[in-house]
């Protein structure tokens, strides 16, 4: 019984350890946050770079400016302007959404659990903001096999 037991365990915690979850970016590097109260980010952002990032908003597919962006540069954060993707890792998905198979540095994003809608995701924030972007799924090309689903209204684009 008492095998049972542990095996039964054993086997509880390597299904809720293996849910996906174990990919995060590394934000020991991160000194300081970016913190700001809801006015002040109400009056700083536009209404739609509000209600993507501070309010969790997804923009209409196909509807963002920077989702045709082609040029070499880097999409930084709307809230903070902390540096999130580099052009070059920047592909059509076909989404509709600016779609990126990695993301820049160390301190760009933050990896959290997504139960909404009844759907398990990965939601992707600003690692020093913490404005909501979009989210990240395994269906991207290679070398990384991910595919970071990114809102045109969390970013701005300079060309370098
Ligand atoms: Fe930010």
């Amino acid at each position: 019984m008492k095998i049972f037991i542990s095996a039964l365990a054993a086997l509880l915690i390597t299904a809720c350890t293996s849910h996906g979850q174990e990919r995060k970016t590394n934000t020991s590097g991160i000194k300081e946050k970016v913190i700001k109260t809801d006015a002040e980010w109400k009056a700083e952002l536009t209404p739609m770079q509000y209600n993507v990032l501070r309010e969790k908003g997804t923009e209409r597919p196909w509807t963002g400016e920077l989702n045709k962006e082609k040029r070499e540069g880097m999409f930084y954060c709307a809230g903070c302007g902390n540096p999130l993707f580099e052009s070059k890792t920047k592909f059509e998905s076909g989404s509709g959404w600016p779609s990126f198979y990695t993301y820049a540095t160390d301190t760009s994003l933050l990896d959290l659990a997504d139960y909404k809608y009844g759907m398990v995701r990965t939601e992707v924030i600003c690692a020093k903001c913490e404005g909501h972007l979009g989210h990240v799924f395994e269906d991207g090309p290679k070398p990384t096999g991910l595919r970071y689903c990114i809102n045109s209204a969390s970013m701005i684009f300079k060309e370098e």
